[in-house]
This record gives C-alpha cells, structure tokens and sequence, in this order.
C-alpha cells in the first residue's frame, strides 16, 4: 500500500481519536459518442464545480454516529446529484489522512469510491443534478465530465488537470485513470507532461489579470 494509504478498516480503527471521515465517489461509464463526431470519448467521468471554485468529487463528511460511510456517502449523493446510488464497500479503493479542514476538526480521513454505471443512468444523475439536487447551485455549482482525449492545441485532459482541486482530488483521478486503464500510461504522462505547460501559462494570465486590477485602482 502507498504511503499515507489505509485500509477501510485501518481508517475505521481511528474513529476513537477523533477522525474526521469524508467520502467522495468517481462516478463513470463507458460511451461510444465522439467528439465533433470522429475523436471518441472514451469514457464519461463526473466530477464537479464546488462552491469553492475548486473541482472535486461528488460526496462529503460523513456523520459517523448515526451512519456507515456507505450510507453517509449516499445521504451525500442524493444531496449533491440528486439521484439515489448504491455504494457499497465493494467500491471502496482508497483512504487516507488530510490536513483538517479547520481547528475544530483537526483530523481528517478521506475515502475515495469508484462506480461504474451504464450511460443511461449517468446522464440521469446529470439532468438530476442541474434540476432536482438540492445542493445544486450552492455546494455545487455544476458537474462536469472529464475530457480523456488531447487535442492538436494540446486541449483536453492536459488542460483539465491543469485547473485547481480540492484536497487530494486530482491525484485520486490520475489514479483511477491509470488503474481502470481509462487512459493509456504513455498519454496521460504527456497530458501532464503538457499540463504542466498549461499551468505556467496560467500564472502568466494570472499575472496579466492581476496589472488590470492595479490599473483599475490608479487615480484619474
Ligand atoms: P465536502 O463536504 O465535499 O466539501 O468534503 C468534506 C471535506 O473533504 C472538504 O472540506 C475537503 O477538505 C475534503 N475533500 C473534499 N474532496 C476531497 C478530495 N477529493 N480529496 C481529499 N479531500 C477532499
Ligand atoms: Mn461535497
């Protein structure tokens, strides 16, 4: 096991020292669809915009008391895409320990799931998330899928992975991706390779964007 990795029952061990647990579950499904009709997709992964501006999982803190991680998740899901899933230990791949979130919760234990669906019931929880979700436009500001394909211009996945995650998420991915074989080892080194690239010519914008703001404020 990877360093800093638990076993689910390693993780549930530490719930006397006053753990946190959050779970967060990479929903996703085979499709034959194409992009401008000749790039396939691949696959269809949801992860999603949160209030935070930062991309993550679907998923949440878990009220250890009251519920299973399992269930807490689902109470989650249900909260967030608005459709209700079936997770189960089965799907557990991973846990470990985060910085806390805040003083009052100091320790932090994240689970990750994986969940394959048919593409019906994807495009369900989409529909479902963008309307009947009670978390929609809050906690979420949106789903999102994955684009697994690169582009000529080097658009797609390395720009993705360019863009900012919350706690452990991005790696979580790149995992997934690599594990399922969603994405062939050679292509998502360079994807990364590139988004590496992406990501310094961010800064610069950033950095174009921040003299916009210092003109704004010189006196006229
Ligand atoms: P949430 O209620 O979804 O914000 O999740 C509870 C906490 O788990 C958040 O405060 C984050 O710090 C953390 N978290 C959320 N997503 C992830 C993730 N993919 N990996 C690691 N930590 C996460
Ligand atoms: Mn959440």
């Amino acid at each position: 096991m990877a360093s800093g990795q638990l076993s689910r029952a390693e993780a549930l061990a530490c719930s006397g020292c006053r753990h946190r647990h959050a779970c967060h579950v990479m929903l996703y499904s085979h499709t034959k669809s194409q992009l401008f009709g000749r790039i396939p997709i691949k696959y269809i992964i949801l992860m999603q915009m949160r209030f935070d501006g930062l991309l993550g999982f679907p998923g949440g803190f878990v009220n250890q008391s009251q519920e299973s991680l399992e269930a807490g998740l689902c109470r989650e899901l249900m909260e967030e895409v608005g459709v209700a899933l079936s997770v189960s230990e089965d799907d557990h791949v991973d846990a470990r320990r985060a910085p806390g979130t805040s003083p009052s919760c100091p320790r932090l234990i994240t689970h990750f799931y994986v969940k394959k669906l048919e593409e019906e019931q994807i495009r369900e929880v989409e529909k479902a998330s963008a309307s009947t979700a009670k978390d929609h436009g809050q906690e979420v500001l949106g789903m999102v899928r994955v684009p697994l394909y690169t582009t000529k211009g080097g658009g797609g996945l390395p720009s993705f992975l360019s863009h900012a995650f919350i706690g452990n998420a991005r790696s979580q991915l790149v995992h997934s991706l690599l594990r399922l074989r969603l994405v062939a080892p050679e292509d998502l080194r360079q994807a990364l390779e590139r988004s590496l690239k992406t990501h310094a010519r961010s800064a610069a914008d950033l950095q174009e964007a921040l003299a916009l703001t210092e003109a704004e404020q010189q006196p006229s």
